[in-house]
């Protein structure tokens, strides 16, 4: 690992390494979005100090739960509306468009790698999209605005119209089994890629944190820019701790 406390030369050389790339991934993590307004889960004043997420199973066995769910994701989505995606998002934009990206894999599910411009083709979302509701027997897609009316007039978490299944928001809570053509979709990128770029991440929850693991065993050259440390800075050939729109912003600007 290169020493993070020389951030200039851990730069240089970074631009260095991704104008070699051909085959990059960006594996981003709520990190990404904080600049965009969005608090992240693990940072002081984060998500997780707040409130614990409602596992999965929760969610399925208990009416309560599901109506404290839609709560939360309501209070939260008021909170962030209109959120835009930052310089560190149109980063990852640009450097596919120079050529140097191929794809972006995200844990996060608030749909701002899609605004940046990154075509669905090229992203991986592996928890889900909060951005719609879905059916979990029947996967048929509802709008969040009809769910929110339906709790207004039923004072119930809504169930589907189309086969009476639960309706859930269509991110991968924990606990929730993985989305397995995300999962398949992200090996596949992993296995060809040259380059590996763990983003804004903490790199704690599982399967995704395995990730850059898979990428450098493979033989890709992994880069970690966090602002805290995370258990695999010493691995990463280059681990730079500071903020990603500062950082990415320049090496796109330079590179
Ligand atoms: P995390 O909260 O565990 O880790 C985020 C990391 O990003 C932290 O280590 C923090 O130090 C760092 N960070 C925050 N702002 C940064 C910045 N500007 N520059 C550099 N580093 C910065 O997030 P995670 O690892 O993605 O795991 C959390 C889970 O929560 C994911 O599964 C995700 O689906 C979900 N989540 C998503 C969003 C979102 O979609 N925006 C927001 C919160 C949580």
């Amino acid at each position: 690992m290169r020493p993070t406390s020389h951030i200039g030369h851990a730069v240089a050389e970074l631009k260095d390494l991704v104008a070699s790339a051909r085959s990059g991934i960006a594996f981003t993590g709520a990190g990404i979005s904080t600049q965009s307004g969005i608090p992240d889960f693990r940072s002081p004043g984060g998500l997780w100090s707040r409130n614990r997420p409602i596992d999965f199973q929760d969610f399925v066995r208990s009416r309560e739960m599901r109506l404290e769910a839609w709560r939360r994701k309501f209070a939260l989505d008021d909170a962030t509306a209109g959120a835009q995606p930052n310089i560190a998002h149109f980063a990852l934009v640009e450097l596919m468009r120079r050529g140097h990206l191929a794809h972006v894999i995200t844990q996060n599910i608030d749909g701002l790698h899609q605004a940046s411009g990154v075509p669905e083709d090229r992203l991986i979302e592996l928890h889900g999209n909060g951005t719609y509701a879905a059916c979990l027997a029947c996967r048929t897609r509802y709008g969040l605005d009809w769910v929110r009316q339906e709790i207004a007039t039923t004072g119930e978490a809504p169930h589907c119209p189309a086969c009476g299944g639960l309706v859930k928001s269509g991110t991968i809570s924990f606990g929730q089994p993985m989305p397995q053509e995300a999962m398949r979709r992200a090996e596949a990128a992993i296995n060809g890629c040259d380059l590996f770029l763990a983003l804004g991440s903490s790199l704690v929850v599982q399967p995704a944190a395995l990730m850059p693991l898979m990428a450098k065993r493979r033989g890709a050259a992994l880069v970690i820019i966090n602002r805290e440390p995370t258990e695999f800075d010493e691995i990463a050939d280059i681990a730079i701790r500071g903020e990603l729109g500062e950082i990415l912003g320049e090496i796109v600007n330079v590179g």
